[in-house]
């Protein structure tokens, strides 16, 4: 039986289960809409969420906030966590074991939420929800399939607090993330009104086929859309699509 948010924070606890529990102020559970579409998955709390108990709070926080707009969303719309949920001491980036110890909850709250989609900021969400050690500058602004779920690797927005070049390229991945948004709801109404029909034509490669559609047809709107706001001059990077695996989620 799938745990509701309520449950994963019960089994967390007061938890002890790495390091970090000796240095933190607060544990930083997550924050928002339990049945949002969209979740967004950071890295560590930094020293504003250590004292405050909720995920991006400081400068980073306000910039995701403007960053939403982009995207037709508030902050109440979207669900946030981070993969530790302790903040490392001098914002240290997050260790191997610690990542493992700690992700479990993570994926317990991924199926409590079941997000369309995924956005995960930063270098050390998006290699760990991907599975893979690709950079984030190849990994970002493209639509990655994984299991069930569409993930969307953006800039951590305090990258871009310090350096403003990467802005346009969030402000980009936003609006993909609006289009990506669109699809999703298109292709879910066209679901429920052809249902009976579609599920038996096309059974459960229904959704892949569907995913697969929506990643070709996203690269071409992206690319459209790039062209005439920048002159020609695209600023996706030409990084390598990811297949599809079902598997890989569950690994998490
Ligand atoms: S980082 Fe995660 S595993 Fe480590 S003490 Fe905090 S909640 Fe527990």
């Amino acid at each position: 039986m799938t745990k509701t948010l309520e449950d994963v924070k019960s089994d967390l606890g007061d938890c002890r289960r790495c390091e970090l529990c000796e240095t933190r102020t607060t544990i930083v559970f997550g924050v928002g809409d339990p049945d949002a579409e969209v979740m967004f998955i950071g890295e560590a709390p930094g020293r504003q969420e250590d004292l405050g108990a909720e995920p991006f709070i400081g400068a980073a926080g306000q910039y995701l906030n403007e960053l939403l707009m982009i995207a037709g969303l508030e902050r109440k719309d979207v669900y946030i966590a981070n993969l530790l949920k302790c903040r490392p001491p001098q914002n240290a980036d997050p260790l191997p074991h610690q990542i493992e110890t700690c992700t479990p909850f993570l994926r317990d709250q991924v199926r409590a939420v079941q997000p369309l989609v995924l956005v995960t900021l930063g270098r050390f969400s998006s290699q760990f929800i991907l599975k893979t050690d690709m950079g984030i500058t190849h990994l970002r602004g493209r639509v990655h399939i994984t299991g069930r779920y569409s993930v969307l690797p953006i800039y951590h927005p305090a990258a871009a607090i310090y350096d403003r070049s990467k802005r346009p390229l969030l402000e980009h991945d936003f609006m993909l993330l609006k289009m990506l948004l669109d699809k999703r709801h298109e292709e879910l109404n066209l679901g429920q009104s052809q249902g009976q029909y579609l599920e038996r034509s096309l059974g459960q490669n229904l959704e892949q086929n569907l995913e697969q559609n929506l990643v070709q047809n996203l690269e071409q709107n992206s690319e459209q859309n790039l062209v005439q706001s920048h002159s020609g001059e695209a600023v996706s990077e030409p990084g390598q699509q990811l297949n599809s695996d079902k598997n890989l989620f569950s690994r998490l």
